[in-house]
């Protein structure tokens, strides 16, 4: 059973090489009119991404507060969003609807807010959310729930309106294939947050990453082969209930013709799942006296995990596989790392319907969930607390799945226009 595991997982990884190694070009030289198109596709785009603007996508989303599900802040973000993807020109704007009833138990919600203290050792035998196995000192981590942990009375008042049960929308568009437009990739962060802030980090970072792989996608000298949707998740926070709410209404719709002989594929195949959380802050462990370091660590890198206890783990893993030779040949400043342990993220409902890998700032079982940012559902998880290399690493995460999206999705990019971007 491992063996047979292992095999096919050397077969996809082999597989999605292929693109990088072989893919063009192949025959003969390009004329002058066809290099460009030809020559790396992934490296214009790539290029076209940049830090100012990114921060600035956060910076956008940092204005409605936490974004907390199921209030005013968190459907004016939404609307905010849309208005972005219109101006990038990304189409088919859609929005997804479900509703959401809060467990009958709210005394998870009610708990004290007890993050922080010292630096504790694990034992030997400790295991993490997701499967894991934490290693070094752990500090307690929480929720905050208390308006007055928050001291900016401007954003207190932001984040004041509580959360109501009730209907809930979250927001798509696709990018459709020219080629192959009832195949898509789907790349994914969650636009919904909590703990008072601004959830710059969580998810601000991961919802601009893919609000810029919209914009950059959506360029009109840009095609793909097959489809990709960009999706901005909601209810992140209070389980997975947005992306478990797709899952559940679109499944079966995949890869369906309609109406039949159109042309249309209102939900093409799945091909892969990507999802972006928390991008930015990768400092390190907590020490001894429960701090972390206030400057981003020389070594920090963005982890890509799959989950190994899951039906498509060959194929997830093959496709982090993707992503970390990507990061490789165009993440600029960080690399990127391989774990087995994904959990709680938006790419756990797919992931026993399709391959589905989740980019971080640190492994969310191992290093999240021992501490290592003290912003984590926080009150100072505020667009302020970051620098330029915090930043970077988010940048670097859109440089990697921007470069990989591209090349599984066959994008080439036409000549007209290529230069004066
Ligand atoms: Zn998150």
């Amino acid at each position: 059973m491992r063996s047979k595991m292992m095999i096919a997982a050397t077969c996809a990884f082999v597989t999605g090489l292929i693109p990088y190694a072989f893919a063009r070009p192949s025959e003969g030289a390009p004329s002058q009119a066809q290099a460009e198109t030809v020559a790396d596709p992934a490296k214009i785009l790539v290029d076209r991404l940049d830090l100012e603007r990114y921060k600035a996508a956060i910076k956008g989303l940092t204005q409605f507060g936490d974004r907390r599900e199921g209030t005013d802040r968190n459907r004016k973000a939404i609307d905010w969003i849309e208005a972005q993807l219109k101006s990038y020109g990304c189409a088919n704007i859609e929005r997804l609807k479900y509703n959401y009833q809060p467990p009958s138990s709210t005394a998870s919600a009610a708990q004290p807010n007890n993050a922080g203290g010292p630096g504790t050792p694990m034992p030997a035998t400790a295991t993490a959310v997701g499967g894991g196995r934490p290693r070094g000192l752990r500090v307690r981590t929480g929720i905050n729930v208390d308006p007055n942990a928050q001291t900016d009375l401007k954003l207190r008042e932001l984040n004041s309106q509580p959360s109501a049960p009730g209907p809930r929308e979250e927001i798509y568009c696709t990018k459709v294939g020219a080629t192959h437009p009832g195949e898509m990739y789907i790349v994914g962060a969650h636009m919904d947050g909590k703990g008072w802030g601004e959830a710059a980090n969580d998810d601000g970072s991961g919802t601009a990453l893919v609000m810029e792989l919209a914009r950059v996608l959506s360029s009109r000298d840009v095609e793909t082969e097959r489809s990709i949707r960009f999706i901005f998740w909601n209810n992140e926070e209070t389980g997975l209930n947005g992306s478990a709410a797709y899952v559940e209404q679109r499944k079966e719709l995949q890869g369906k013709e309609t109406p039949p002989g159109s042309g249309q594929y209102p939900e093409p195949k799945w091909l892969g799942m990507i999802q972006h959380d928390m991008m930015l802050f990768d400092h390190g462990m907590p020490r001894e006296d429960g701090t972390v370091s206030k400057e981003q660590r020389p070594e920090a890198d963005f982890n890509i995990e799959f989950q190994v206890n899951s039906k498509f783990a060959a194929q997830s893993q093959a496709l982090a596989w993707t992503l970390e030779q990507a990061a490789e040949k165009y993440a600029m400043d960080y690399p990127a790392s391989i774990g087995s342990h994904m959990t709680n993220t938006d790419s756990s409902p797919f992931m026993n319907a399709v391959a589905a890998i989740s980019v971080r700032e640190n492994e969310r079982g191992t290093e999240i969930g021992n501490g290592w940012d003290p912003q984590w559902h926080q009150p100072t998880d505020v667009y302020a607390t970051y620098y330029d290399k915090d930043f970077r690493l988010g940048l670097n995460a859109a440089q990697t799945t921007l470069a990989a999206t591209a090349e599984l999705a066959g994008a080439t990019v036409k000549k007209e226009n290529s230069s004066t971007r």
